[in-house]
């Protein structure tokens, strides 16, 4: 196995464990809310509860028996997918398991302490991968390019490695409605084609099933969410990166959008799951080249169909 650090919650003995639920409710950043902000909690959490049981079930992300992958980066996203996954293990009627995972990317200023410290909180099955794939972004990114790309790829390799080292059958990843949004602009923008990031994924070598839970969830409904439970932030940009700008600006393009016209990012979501081929213009997609064919079988069929009734 790769170099990681493990805690195994089964090793925790049950007076350790009670003690540590009483200290965490008590403790619980929700029981400063008043009545109001508290059903305003209940709200908020009761529709991403319920967004991320409809996208498992509508793209079968999660089955009897499956081990999922946590990909914990220690940003608002990550933690708010950790903790619905944990709520809809207690309700669901499958049986899963789960394990958190981050990649200590050995970036100066990581605070090393702040994950394993929460986990151990929450009593979850965690491993730290430790890669130092900070110098090689460094030694290899040109001065003045943006790094994030090079550092995603490296991060996901390492991730999709380390799932099948310790058997997880999904990985679960972070990304929301907007992320998905902004990628099919960001691709159609810069990449030239129609595509975005889909809730459930097969890697490219076949090993990994990529899942993301939170791909109906909008991304203030999480930063709302995360800012009540006050979640251990970490910042992603210790290494000192300049944000992504294509991105940043595609973000603001479309937060632009939903002000002026309330409800546009939900049907633009909709429009991404209600995909016509025939009304585009990809060849592999849709076969043009038949449709002649097809005209003559449509009207074989309606000359049979009068001739039938003619009969009758
Ligand atoms: S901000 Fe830094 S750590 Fe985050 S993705 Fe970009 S390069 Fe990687």
């Amino acid at each position: 196995m790769q170099d990681a650090v493990i805690f195994d919650p089964t090793t925790v003995d049950d007076d350790t464990r009670q003690q540590r639920d009483e200290v965490s409710e008590a403790s619980s950043p929700l029981a400063a809310l008043d009545a109001k902000q508290r059903r305003e909690f209940n709200k908020l959490q009761k529709r991403l509860r319920r967004q991320v049981g409809n996208a498992i079930i509508d793209y079968g992300m999660i089955h009897e028996g499956d081990r999922v992958m946590v990909c914990l980066s220690g940003g608002k996203d990550s933690y708010t997918l950790l903790e619905i996954l944990r709520n809809l293990q207690r309700n669901a009627p499958v049986n899963f398991s789960l394990v958190a995972v981050n990649l200590d990317q050995k970036q100066p200023g990581f605070p090393e302490h702040v994950l394993p410290e929460y986990l151990e909180g929450l009593g979850v099955e965690y491993y730290i991968l430790e890669r130092d794939t900070y110098s090689v972004v460094k030694e290899k990114t040109p001065e003045g390019k943006t790094t994030c790309a090079l550092c995603s790829r490296l991060r996901r390799g390492s991730l999709y490695g380390f799932a099948e080292e310790i058997g997880a059958t999904k990985v679960a990843l972070g990304h929301h409605r907007e992320d998905i949004l902004e990628t099919l602009f960001l691709n159609m923008f810069y990449g030239g084609s129609l595509k975005a990031m889909p809730p459930k994924l097969l890697s490219d070598d076949g090993k990994n099933i990529v899942i993301r839970p939170l791909a109906y969830c909008r991304e203030a409904d999480i930063a709302e969410f995360a800012r009540l439970m006050e979640f251990p932030i970490i910042p992603c940009n210790l290494c000192g990166s300049q944000p992504n700008l294509q991105r940043q600006v595609v973000k603001e393009m479309l937060a632009e959008w939903e002000r002026k016209h309330p409800g546009r990012l939900e049907t633009m979501f909709k429009a991404v799951t209600n995909v016509a081929p025939s009304q585009l213009a990809d060849r592999e997609l849709f076969d043009f080249a038949g449709l002649e064919a097809k005209q003559a079988r449509m009207q074989e069929r309606r000359i049979d169909a009068l001739n039938v009734s003619n009969d009758g």
